[in-house]
């Protein structure tokens, strides 16, 4: 007969990977599913992770939690789960290529995937840091430089204007084509003195020490220390929407207290459930689930034996 799983979490970057060390932990057989593209392989030195003042690697960070999972007993695989089914028990079903894999409980962190600035080079100038994606992560590293914000509408502004918190040299660089401000928001970056140019995107430059951008009109070259790029995210939530899963006009899940979506047993954690995409966020919401997995089977099941911390997945 095939074994069913206590818990399969679909993503391992931070949150699917605290979850697996926590559910580990509480003795739980429970394996991850990972087709290994997780945001924080792009954070070149995060400097606002509690506990490491001299900042870490996103690359690091992930083969840290790794290790850590695997020391309690969670099995991670490479993989990508195409589809997930609810059966009438109750128990998830989750398809990776020839395998299904049954558990009794999910938690998805599937993360977000970023919208790409159409420029050239793109994974190196974020790794040069000319590119950045998240002023929340890296606005302190920005203080005192000559910014750009290159991105679509009121999005755009309201990072631009978030940004003034480090740097009185903020400049909106909006792609060519319809200008989507409303006369509020464009008021509000005129109190705070951030200039709006329009650019060609494809004029957007790396140079080995900044970022030039030509402005349309008057053909004037921009320089700038770093460009954040405001194109938006779209959340990985497919899998729990194919489910029945409540989700907002955003496309993210709702969840209760414990990270539970409008589907009982469907857990979810991280970037693709709020705005705040944060690890130290990720780690919290899978902390949060993982907990209430563990108390969820305890009340169902018998508690597990002493010598069940070693494990193997279960495929049908
Ligand atoms: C350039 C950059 C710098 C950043 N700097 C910081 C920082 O300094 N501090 C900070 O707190 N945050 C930072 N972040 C944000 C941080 O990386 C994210 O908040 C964090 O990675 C979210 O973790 P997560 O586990 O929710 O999602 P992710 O880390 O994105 O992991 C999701 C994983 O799920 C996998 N997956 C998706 N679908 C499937 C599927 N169907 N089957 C199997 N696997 C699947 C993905 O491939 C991926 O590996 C930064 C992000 C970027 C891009």
């Amino acid at each position: 007969m095939t074994a069913v799983l206590d818990c399969v979490i679909i993503g391992g970057g931070p949150a699917g990977l605290t979850a697996a060390t926590y559910l580990g932990r509480f003795r739980r057989n429970v394996l991850v599913i990972d087709k290994g593209w997780s945001r924080a392989k792009w954070i070149a030195l995060s400097h606002n992770l509690p506990g490491f003042p001299e900042g870490i690697s996103g690359v690091d960070l992930l083969a840290r939690m790794r290790e850590q999972a695997r020391r309690y007993g969670a099995t991670l695989e490479h993989g990508t789960i195409e589809t997930l089914y609810r059966a009438d028990d109750g128990l998830f079903l989750a398809k990776m290529g020839q395998n299904t894999i049954l558990a009794r409980t999910v938690i998805l962190a599937t993360g977000v995937v970023e919208n790409n600035p159409p420029v050239t080079h793109v994974a190196e100038a974020v790794k040069d840091g000319l590119i950045r994606t998240c002023p929340i992560c890296d606005g302190f590293e920005s203080i005192g430089k000559k910014v750009g914000v290159l991105g679509n509408g009121e999005h755009a502004a309201a990072e631009a204007l978030f940004i003034r918190t480090f740097s009185s040299q903020v400049s909106l660089l909006l792609p060519t084509g319809e200008i989507a401000l409303s006369l509020e928001t464009r008021a509000a970056l005129a109190a705070a003195r951030v200039e709006i140019f329009q650019v060609a995107v494809g004029s957007v430059a790396m140079e080995t020490d900044g970022v030039t951008a030509v402005a349309v009109g008057d053909g004037v070259t921009h320089r700038f220390d770093l460009v954040y790029s405001a194109f938006g995210i779209v959340p990985q939530t497919m899998l729990a929407i194919a489910v029945g899963a409540a989700v907002d006009t955003a496309n993210r899940l709702f969840v209760d207290g414990h990270q539970e979506t409008s589907i009982p047993g469907l857990f979810a954690a991280g970037d693709l459930v709020r705005g705040l995409n944060q690890i130290a966020v990720a780690d919290g919401e899978a902390a949060i689930a993982a907990t209430a997995i563990h108390n969820r089977l305890s009340k169902i099941l018998a508690q597990p034996e002493p010598s069940t911390a070693g494990l193997s997945s279960s495929r049908a």
